[in-house]
């Protein structure tokens, strides 16, 4: 028998509104499994500028060079959005003004160390509007998303218009060092924090694992482990959250004892949180939750067992997302040291709803009261969302 519950909307925890807001009107091929379709619809682009291409799940399908250079001037970028690909046409086109991400960006590790430039990069193909900053929003709360929060701040220019938006209490902004620096005291004074980046992802074979990827490559980290803690160390001096992003075990590993040494150190954070961690094992996990770390993961990967099994060892497929042994054995609490995201892939509550209560894995199920507590609002203040569910 099923019955008719209501829930309140998304509270995501980590997205990209910055980003994808300049992209709402661009081509996405995330729901795109066939390949002929999704060479006619590239090969269908403008051909007076360079266009973006989102969501391309390497996964699915690749394109050869001759493919690629047949297309209008073109950026297609991984799903993972830790690499992109371009055409002949984009790369003339763009390397005066980018000579160095023109010559390196098919260098994984470089792109990787580059990361947070990269997405600006992206962004800088679009400008930033009034209407598009509301475009994503409306369509996110469409979505029933009410929440989601922004975490690579693209830019001074879409900070202002979100921040004099009434979209601004559905965000909270985190920038990385870089853009930070950069920013007006205004806009420092209103990101809620610095985000950093200890390896790469999935999607691009850039995330740190210990045992290498199926065609034998290994990815490793982004920092040694004193560039990190000096990374950090600044970031707590200027009094600001930090999250760090962390999705193989060694990077994990990372970020744990980094996080450790500073308090040991003396360099205390308002908050710290872990975005990922989609192998982290039992004993980082005590101890993680032992330092007050909070665990920003995305049951949407889950999926990554079945998606990225051409590249992952067995082992790993069994190990991502072990929601149930954070929560059963290590005593993470939903909704206060262990929160849910979707990272925009893809946006919305009935992905991030299915994703959790029927994961590829035993180990990565959530009960709704857990979905509840750690990826909804706080109450159907905001709004609700009808769902089917089977009668107990
Ligand atoms: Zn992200």
């Amino acid at each position: 028998m099923k019955q008719k519950i209501c829930i309140p909307l998304l509270k995501d925890h980590h997205n990209h509104p910055s980003f994808y807001a300049l992209f709402n009107d661009c081509l996405n091929l995330q729901e795109i499994k066939d390949k002929q379709k999704a060479l006619q619809m590239v090969q269908s682009l403008d051909r007076d500028r360079v266009s973006v291409v989102l969501g391309w799940n390497t996964g699915f399908y690749s394109f050869s060079e001759e493919e690629l250079n047949r297309f209008p001037s073109v950026i297609i970028v991984n799903i993972s959005l830790h690499s992109f690909i371009m055409n002949a046409r984009a790369e003339t086109a763009l390397k005066e003004k980018y000579p160095d991400i023109v010559a390196n960006y098919k260098n994984h590790s470089w792109y990787e160390s580059h990361f947070a430039r990269m997405m600006i990069f992206m962004a800088d193909m679009a400008e930033p509007t009034e209407q598009k900053v509301k475009t994503l929003f409306d369509s996110l709360y469409e979505k029933g998303v009410y929440y989601a929060e922004d975490m690579l701040l693209t830019g001074e220019k879409v900070y202002s218009i979100i921040n004099a938006s009434p979209y601004r209490e559905r965000t909270a902004f985190w920038a990385d060092p870089a853009t930070f620096k950069n920013l007006s005291p205004g806009a420092q004074k209103g990101v809620k924090g610095i985000k950093l980046f200890t390896d790469g992802a999935l999607g691009a074979g850039t995330a740190a694992l210990t045992l290498p990827y199926n065609d034998g490559k290994k990815a490793g980290l982004l920092h040694t482990d004193d560039e990190l803690f000096r990374q950090m160390r600044e970031t707590a001096l200027l009094g600001k959250a930090v999250s760090v992003h962390a999705i193989g075990d060694m990077a994990i590993f990372q970020v744990v004892r980094t996080v450790l040494r500073l308090r040991d150190e003396g360099f205390p954070f308002p908050e710290v949180r872990m975005e990922h961690c989609q192998f982290i094992d039992e004993k980082t996990a005590h101890e993680a939750k032992e330092m007050g770390i909070i665990l920003s993961m995305q049951p949407n990967f889950s999926v990554d067992s079945t998606v990225y099994r051409d590249r992952l060892p067995a082992r790993y497929l069994e190990q991502n997302n072990p929601f149930r042994m954070l929560i059963d054995k290590v005593g993470f609490i939903p909704g206060k040291d262990l929160i849910f995201g979707t990272d925009g892939m893809p946006h919305g509550i009935t992905t991030a709803l299915q994703s959790c209560l029927f994961p590829p894995f035993p180990q990565q199920r959530l009960t709704l009261d857990e979905f509840i507590a750690g990826y909804c609002m706080p109450d159907k203040s905001y709004g609700q969302v009808e769902i089917e569910v089977e009668k107990i």
